[in-house]
């Protein structure tokens, strides 16, 4: 019976399919991949994530949890360069950059890990890559070993194809001024934009520049690309973006709430480490009433100058909602900001306002039925958490392809309204003005919770596509098809490469 066993177990890891993951060491990235590893492994794969020390701890215990519920998943850990490119340990993460020096220190760090990267993929000898569209150099690590690289993309279909019809058409020179509008080229519906709107690498060439060439360039070289999205939110991009890159898609989202199916799940993603014990905003938020809150985050990196701070303080307050609103410190050890304690403190006291500090279980609380609506920086995870929870959005796009995620929400889905941001600003350049009156604020609150008509054709949209989001991962949905599809495309690859090499 043994050796039946291990010759079973022999023959399973011969068909057994061997992924390797390298996401990103940012959240953004960091979470849909690890998610997504998951859901492989919850399919039948053998998942292997690759990541140092400090940012493999902030998803252990969910790696640990699925192993012990006997799915085939682990994490291979590496160490992070941190004496040499100058850092204190455990500062491995972009999240963790409070100033540009340290950006760059930590982005040297993650690049020095190539070798050991290139090392481990000789030795582990997967089947196929999926690696994060920053590292476009593991393109050329898959054909040495002849196996396909996967590109995973962190943001929309939408945002990809308006980055590259910008970068091919420059339709924001040459405009007589900055006000003016301009059309995106080649996009199935007319989407108007400003110059300051586009990326600061897209607008004008600098040295990130080449940068994001070589990663847009790496995915038409890839044996396919991945993306957190799904068929029903933008099923029109997802063509427009095959059809311009000429590469196969898997469109296989949304993978945080396929995978995050309960509570413990919910609250265990991310950065659990800065979440408080007994959770005091479950029982405000419980307090309350159904879709009365709006639920206020920037995402993981973005810290608003203090002057936008109070204006926001002040635009919630007159708005006459009830909302959370999650506040990044930029510095634990910062003097304690006399104006938000002041507000925090009123707040809690007419019981109008919750503020979480640093990182908040996000998950959970859009899922929670007194949440209403959601003011986002328009980072692609939120955006699809927020679809996923049915509910509309405030967009306040910062920096990056936000700015064209908010034109989906707002010009294409219709389930948003814009605070009315017109420039794209590299988050630690965003100086000490505050961009957003409080005026303005208070109007799309106002807008968005009350009970104008706009604001409730925004929210039935929303909660179709939620309805969508829910199909889309079930047995015969899109989402599903397409990420069993894909294994068995995987499977079939490796199957023909075993037999072309046994001659
Ligand atoms: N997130 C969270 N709690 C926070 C801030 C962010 O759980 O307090 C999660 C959020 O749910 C999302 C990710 O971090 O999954 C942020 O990704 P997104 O693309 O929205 O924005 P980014 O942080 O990359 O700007």
């Amino acid at each position: 019976i043994t050796s039946y066993i291990a010759q079973a177990m022999k023959a399973q890891c011969r068909n057994q399919l061997n992924v390797l993951f390298l996401p990103y060491p940012t959240p953004g990235h960091m979470i849909p991949m690890v998610d997504t590893a998951r859901l492989f492994a919850k399919h039948g794969a053998s998942a292997t994530i690759i990541a140092t020390q400090a940012n493999a701890l902030t998803f252990q215990k969910v790696i640990e949890d699925d192993f012990s519920c006997g799915y085939d998943i682990r994490t291979q850990v590496i160490p992070f360069p941190a004496d040499q490119v100058g850092l204190p340990d455990g500062v491995e993460n972009i999240k963790d950059s409070t100033t540009p020096e340290m950006l760059g220190q930590i982005s040297h760090g993650i690049s020095m890990l190539k070798d050991q990267i290139e090392l481990l993929f000789h030795d582990l000898q997967p089947d196929c890559i999926v690696t994060d569209f920053c590292y476009p150099w593991t393109v050329e690590s898959a054909t040495k070993l002849g196996i396909p690289r996967l590109f995973f993309y962190s943001s929309s279909y939408f945002s990809n194809c308006v980055s590259h019809s910008i970068r091919k058409h420059r339709p924001h020179e040459n405009l007589v001024s900055d006000t003016h509008k301009f059309i995106i080229p080649g996009l199935p519906q007319r989407i108007e934009m400003t110059p300051p709107q586009v990326a600061e690498w897209e607008r004008t060439k600098n040295e990130t520049t080449g940068y994001f060439d070589a990663m847009f360039e790496s995915e038409t070289k890839s044996y396919g690309a991945l993306y957190n999205s799904f068929h029903e939110l933008e099923s029109d991009y997802e063509q427009l973006h095959q059809s311009l890159l000429g590469i196969k898609s898997w469109t296989i989202g949304p993978v945080s709430s396929w995978v995050n199916k309960d509570d413990e799940q919910k609250a265990n993603r991310g950065h659990k480490e800065d979440l408080e014990e007994e959770p005091q905003w479950l029982n405000w938020l419980n307090s309350k009433q159904n879709e009365s809150v709006l639920y206020v985050c920037f995402g993981s990196l973005v810290w608003l100058p203090h002057a936008q701070l109070v204006e926001l303080a002040h635009g919630l307050e007159h708005s006459g909602h009830s909302f959370i609103w999650v506040i990044r410190k930029k510095d634990e050890n910062e003097n304690e900001d006399s104006f938000l304690q002041e507000f925090e403190k009123r707040m809690k006291e007419n019981k109008k306002g919750f503020i979480i500090w640093n990182w908040a279980p996000q998950l959970l609380i859009l899922d929670h039925p007194a949440i209403g609506g959601m003011v986002t920086h328009c980072g692609w995870n939120s955006i699809l958490e927020s679809v996923s929870a049915g509910l509309p959005m405030i967009t306040w796009p910062i920096f990056a392809e936000q700015s064209y995620n908010e034109k989906l929400v707002v010009d294409v889905l219709k389930i948003g309204v814009s605070v009315g941001v017109n420039e794209n600003t590299f988050w630690m350049s965003l100086g000490d003005e505050a961009m957003v009156r409080r005026e303005d604020i208070v109007k799309v609150v106002m807008l968005l919770m009350g009970s104008s008509q706009e604001g409730k054709e925004m929210r039935k949209r929303a909660r179709k596509l939620s309805d969508a989001a829910k199909r889309t991962i079930e047995e015969g949905g899109h989402s599903y098809n397409n990420l069993t599809q894909l294994i068995y495309d995987l499977k079939s690859l490796k199957i023909s490469k075993a037999l072309t090499e046994a001659g």
